[in-house]
């Protein structure tokens, strides 16, 4: 589901031949919900933006969500000097654990009502969409893992989609929501264009 290398998530593509698969990073996810019912394991709709310039929704379970970008996979590297593939998965997971030990989490994100920088994983996005003025930046509406409150920030496109890396200053709003029901996706994007951002400098170690 998680394909480490591209640092995507693998769907399906209906505009493509059945079995062809289309590669998905955490910017191009558009809205992300948990469907009510399932719970072992708990799964989640998420809406993204193809390649293909269409938008579709995909299911994932939230251990592939989660865990799949810091676990460990069978994914060989070709390398050019001996000419031969190695398995390179063990190597990467150790990586990912040992940054890890170093109190530097995959993924951060501010939150308004603590203020504070929090270690958050996938599963607390629910609104994604690039900025139309700011290339490269992408407003993310992240629920709280901590408090369960709705925070906005505005991050750049690594600082999402590569695990580990995060941006040296965190954008984010100086504003409270609620729970997410506070905030629909047209005032998302009103807010994304008309705020102006307070800056929160990163303080994880691999910043
Ligand atoms: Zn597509
Ligand atoms: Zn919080």
């Amino acid at each position: 589901m998680y394909d480490v290398l591209r640092a995507s998530y693998r769907f399906h593509c209906p505009c493509q031949p059945a079995g062809e698969r289309t590669y998905v990073p955490l910017s191009a996810f558009r809205r992300l919900e948990r469907l009510p019912g399932a719970a072992h394991p708990a799964v989640y709709q998420v809406e993204y933006g193809c390649r293909c310039g269409d938008s579709h929704s995909g299911l994932v379970a939230h251990s592939d969500l989660d865990y799949g970008p810091l676990g460990q996979v069978e994914t060989e590297f070709r390398n050019l000097l001996t000419g031969r593939s190695e398995r390179v998965g063990g190597e990467m997971a150790e990586l990912a654990r040992m940054q890890v030990q170093r109190g530097n989490w995959p993924w951060c994100l501010y939150c308004a009502e603590e203020a504070r920088l929090m270690p958050v994983y996938p599963s607390c996005l629910l609104l994604v969409l690039p900025h139309e003025d700011a290339a490269d930046m992408i407003g993310v509406a992240m629920r709280c893992p901590g408090c369960g409150h709705t925070s906005v920030n505005l991050v750049s496109q690594p600082h999402l989609d590569v695990p580990f890396y995060h941006d040296p200053v965190v954008r984010y709003l100086e504003r409270r929501y609620g729970d997410e029901r506070d905030l629909t996706i047209e005032q998302f994007h009103d807010q994304l264009h008309s705020s102006s951002f307070d800056v929160e400098r990163s303080r994880f170690p691999g910043a």
